[in-house]
């Protein structure tokens, strides 16, 4: 958390939140201090999403994402605070002064994976060098047979892995003496001492394998490279660093283990959120609006070093596309032309990565090439040009989808047509918009030809009957005006508001926050209402000078403030502070009235006098306390 004197605290000043929040999402000014996108991290068509510029927070009222800078740029790039603070620095180009963390395990954890960074960089140099040797001269056969020039071998940082399991650790441990770094790489395999004859003869051809004695049962383990005669592709994060590898076997040994392996889970590493290739397609995605999917690394490589390129393609590495990956996707373009071939091998998960983009309401295009062919082969074979014209012919995902239900059901016959429609259903009902749904169901009778109304019917009833998506949550309804000027003069302790009242002179006398406290406190005249606990929240933030935007609160809570916040239209004024107080005690003594009608009648209803009496006393003082408000009675 940034406190003052911090250095964050002070990064926090000079750094623009609506800049930092536009590097990652289209934001368009929606107000005088705020500005509206698409959420980053929920699905959305219409924009809830919200970045206050003088407060310097965002908010998203659809799915209750909150926060300050550093929490957007922690969330959106899964880093922790620590590391949050670094990027915004050097976003700004502000020196770092020497890190201090909240606490020893976020220490160490930033440790962890700026120095997996750094182990992950030295081994991409080291396989780039080692393809450069002479026994690597297999590895520069297979490429050139797969059509790399030396140009596009250092462009994708290719490597070679060599077949001695040794040879990389002894390189990184003369830079990395830390035992924990090298085994969280996950560019080792750790195996206890004779464990097995695979890993005795690998320790036998290691002249100088160094033994560590673990701390639990004191057995002796050693380190030998996962990747081993591999050519090495490395996978980089979104800024282009290198976080994890894949290794293409060169060997035809059945024991060499699989064709392709893959760095395991690590620190910086996560399958499911990263995109081959996105770091250097995104700006390409972002300016033609939309990404070219293939599946595998040489297909994305081959098509991105073609000539002229197809410069806006990532890869999906063969596994099914993730939620993270397609927020990830998202944030460049939604429009995206799917080039693999749902009914070959890894049909499963071809099919999984289409349903979840439609239902992450993408724009999909698919793009089938003749059987047989993967994009890489296909341009080797016909030529870059023949690419691309299949490109430009590639379908709507639906009109493909129609199509291959009337190859699969031929709809002659009624039952045929129904055995389509059942086909075509679950897909209709994965797109987010009830109005592309009705339009596909509408499309689906048509072009099936389909004249029973019954079909038409349920087809119709299938679309309406996706589960509604979010509604959109509070707006700050049900407030009065009042309740709004009482939350906003509360949370003017924050830092922001006082860099801004210095900065534009505002009357220094006028101290909202600790006024509103003082009437409130003593008063307690927001009982009751739906801003009740809310406001309850914020007197004691005032009292404990915590900062408004980070308390903790409940996620209708921080709606609502947010609401008010981002909803700042008329300026705060001690005159308007002084009508809003106003304005709550007399709903107070209007609520203190009808409470006092009420035994009244009650105490008349059962013939007591002197409590009749009592209460018709009460009444005349509360009349007059309602006349000097204002309030007639
Ligand atoms: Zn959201």
């Amino acid at each position: 958390m940034a406190n003052p004197g911090d250095f964050a605290y002070t990064l926090k000043e000079q750094a623009d939140i609506v800049r930092i929040v536009g590097e990652y999402v289209k934001l368009r000014k929606s107000g005088a201090q705020n500005f509206q996108g698409l959420c980053p991290f929920h699905n959305e068509k219409t924009p809830s999403f919200s970045v206050h510029a003088t407060r310097q927070f965002f908010h998203c009222f659809g799915c209750g994402a909150s926060g300050d800078v550093f929490s957007f740029v922690q969330k959106i790039e899964n880093i922790t605070f620590p590391e949050a603070v670094r990027l915004i620095a050097e976003k700004l180009k502000i020196p770092l002064p020497k890190m201090s963390y909240a606490s020893p395990e976020e220490a160490r954890t930033a440790k962890l994976r700026g120095g997996l960074i750094d182990i992950h960089e030295r081994a991409c140099v080291f396989f780039q060098e080692q393809l450069r040797r002479p026994e690597a001269a297999h590895a520069r056969e297979y490429l050139a047979s797969r059509g790399l020039t030396p140009e596009h071998i250092a462009q994708f940082r290719i490597g070679y892995a060599p077949e001695q399991g040794f040879v990389l650790r002894d390189a990184l441990r003369k830079q990395f003496d830390d035992e924990e770094l090298l085994r969280e790489s996950g560019l080792f395999s750790w195996k206890e001492r004779n464990q097995s004859p695979v890993a005795s003869s690998q320790l036998s051809e290691d002249p100088s394998a160094s033994v560590t004695p673990t701390t639990d049962n004191r057995q002796l383990t050693t380190a030998y490279s996962r990747f081993r005669n591999r050519v090495m592709f490395p996978i980089c994060n979104e800024s282009g660093k290198v976080i994890a590898f894949t290794g293409r076997t060169l060997s035809s040994d059945e024991k060499a283990g699989p064709k392709y392996l893959n760095s395991p889970e690590t620190p910086i590493y996560s399958k499911a959120r990263v995109l081959f290739n996105l770091d250097k397609a995104k700006e390409a995605i972002r300016k033609l609006d939309y990404a070219i999917l293939v599946e595998g690394q040489m297909d994305c490589i081959s098509l991105y070093t073609t000539a002229p390129p197809f410069q806006n393609v990532i890869a999906s590495s063969g596994t099914a596309f993730t939620e993270p990956q397609a927020r990830l996707l998202a944030r460049f373009s939604k429009n995206i032309v799917v080039n693999f071939d749902p009914d070959a091998a890894g049909a499963a998960a071809a099919e999984r990565s289409l349903a979840l983009l439609v239902s992450e309401d993408f724009q999909i295009k698919v793009l089938t090439l003749e059987s047989g062919f993967d994009p890489d082969l296909y341009i080797r074979r016909k030529g870059r040009d023949a690419y691309a014209e299949a490109l430009a012919h590639s379908q709507k995902y639906f009109d493909y989808l129609i199509e291959r239900a009337r190859a699969q059901f031929p709809a002659r016959t009624p039952e045929g047509k129904v055995k389509a429609v059942n086909y075509l259903l679950p897909h209709i009902q994965r797109i987010p918009s009830r109005i592309v749904r009705d339009e596909w169901a509408n499309e689906i009778s048509h072009r099936l030809g389909i004249d029973s109304a019954v079909l038409r019917q349920e087809l119709r009833h299938a679309a309406a009957s996706r589960t509604a998506s979010r509604v959109n949550a509070l707006s700050g309804g049900g407030l009065t005006d009042a309740e709004r000027v009482l939350i906003r003069a509360l949370s003017t302790d924050s830092p922001a508001r006082a860099a801004m009242s210095t900065r534009e002179g505002l009357d220094t006398d006028f101290e909202p926050a600790r006024q509103t406290h003082f009437a409130l406190t003593r008063e307690r005249l927001h009982e009751g209402s739906a801003a009740g606990p809310l406001i309850d929240a914020l007197l004691l933030a005032h009292e404990q000078r915590l900062d408004p935007m980070r308390l903790p609160l409940e996620e209708a809570d921080r709606s609502l403030l947010a609401a008010v916040l981002m909803d700042e239209h008329e300026e705060l004024t001690p005159e308007l502070l002084e009508s809003a107080i106003r304005s709550l005690r007399r709903r107070a003594l209007r609520r203190q009235l009808e409470d006092l009608q009420h035994q009244l009648k009650e105490a008349e209803r059962r013939q007591d006098a002197a409590t009749a009496a009592k209460l018709l006393q009460e009444r005349i003082r509360l009349r007059r306390d309602m006349s000097v408000v204002g309030e007639t009675a």
